[in-house]
């Protein structure tokens, strides 16, 4: 197999090729690496990409089925960036890393710029000097950090160096508890709807939750008393794919289709969430809907392939988008067919290319925060 070392001459040729040529390409990859060779496919995926994933899943899920695998010595992670990462740190932890005498599992980015525009509106910088002028008004000892898992590496870090924790839209609340169980506040980032549709669920209420703006010069633009008398403070971060299912969506559905369940994403705006019959992650949206009577009506408010694979999957149920827009996840689309050949024959030639590797001492103190998100599983 040939490969050259300049990805971008590289790719140009990839991008020219048919689709049939490209699969056929990926799987001769596939055959020749065995498992070695994991390719990872998230839910919010093309359906030509998800083809020819070797697993399926959320990002969490996919990182520590990748991290657990015994014979894999490779992984392209078709997914965003902070997948990348996470994927990175579990599989080359240091005990996988004295199991396989000290060998790294390169993981793969297809594509560079396929990041997470939510992950994005946190970067450490930022925390850090919240972190400071919270430290001004409060006592920061008594504040627990919890990152979502949609965030950079650096940001993993910083909650695993402050006793904090990582979570994931299946054990947001879970993480949260057990913050309280340890101290009285949480610094919530960067979603700032999964921290306040997982604490309302909690009792706790919105006067509570300060909303703190990255981009105001002191205290997010709240004022001493606001983050005095506040339980959890929320990043002003969205997901601008799940931010756009809205309560008008929630109605015109409900009117057309009558007896329609709403099942959403804990991503989504709270008036969304309050109006909903299920709010859950990925994986809870899936098993509802595997798990529902046949014809049941459903309006899903999530990644639109997600979707339009549950309804093709699941032709004994009617299932709406609960959008008449196009909600996709654009980053997450910059992965496709000729990348994904690009990645796995550089791979199997030699030349690994974007491979993403986490510097140490972030993957530590990630790792950290990490664990402590499996322990309260
Ligand atoms: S759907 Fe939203 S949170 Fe998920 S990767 Fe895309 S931008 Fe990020």
């Amino acid at each position: 197999m040939s490969a050259t070392h300049n990805p971008t001459f590289d790719l140009a040729r990839y991008e020219s090729l048919e689709k049939d040529a490209l699969v056929r390409r990926v799987q001769a990859v596939r055959a020749e690496m065995g498992p070695r060779l994991l390719i990872l496919g998230h839910h919010y995926q093309q359906d030509e990409v998800i083809a020819l994933a070797d697993l399926r899943g959320d990002s969490y899920g996919l990182s520590e089925l990748a991290a657990n695998s015994e014979e894999c010595r490779a992984i392209v992670f078709c997914g965003v960036h902070f997948m990348a990462e996470t994927a990175d740190i579990l599989a080359n932890r240091p005990e996988r890393l004295a199991e396989r005498g000290g060998l790294r599992v390169p993981v793969i980015l297809p594509d560079l710029d396929a990041g997470c525009s939510l992950a994005d509106m946190a970067d450490v910088e930022q925390v850090e000097k919240c972190w400071s002028e919270l430290a001004e008004v409060i006592d920061i000892d008594d504040v627990t950090p919890i990152t979502y898992v949609n965030s950079a590496a650096e940001l993993k870090a910083f909650c695993g160096r402050r006793d904090g924790i990582v979570c994931t839209s299946s054990n947001a609340r879970a993480a949260l508890d057990w913050a309280f169980q340890r101290r009285g506040r949480v610094l919530f980032f960067p979603d700032q709807h999964l921290g306040r549709n997982t604490a309302r669920t909690m009792g706790i209420p919105l006067e509570q939750m300060p909303l703190w703006d990255p981009r105001q010069d002191k205290l997010g633009g709240n004022s001493a008393e606001a983050i005095r008398g506040s339980r959890v403070i929320l990043w002003r971060g969205f997901c601008c794919v799940h931010q756009r299912f809205t309560s008008y969506d929630v109605a015109y559905f409900r009117a057309k289709y009558p007896g329609i369940k709403i099942i959403v994403h804990p991503e989504c705006m709270m008036e969304v969430a309050d109006l909903a019959d299920v709010v859950g992650s990925t994986s809870k949206i899936i098993r509802e809907i595997e798990q529902s009577p046949p014809g049941t009506r459903w309006a899903i408010g999530t990644e639109l392939h997600l979707v339009d694979r549950l309804r093709r999957e699941h032709p004994e149920q009617e299932i709406h988008l609960l959008s008449n827009e196009s909600c996709v996840c654009s980053t997450m689309f910059r992965i496709n067919l000729p990348r994904l050949c690009w990645a796995v024959e550089n791979l199997a030639a030699g030349t690994p290319v974007n491979v993403i590797e986490v510097e140490p001492e972030t993957a530590r103190w990630a790792l950290e925060a990490l664990r402590r998100m499996l322990d309260v599983k």
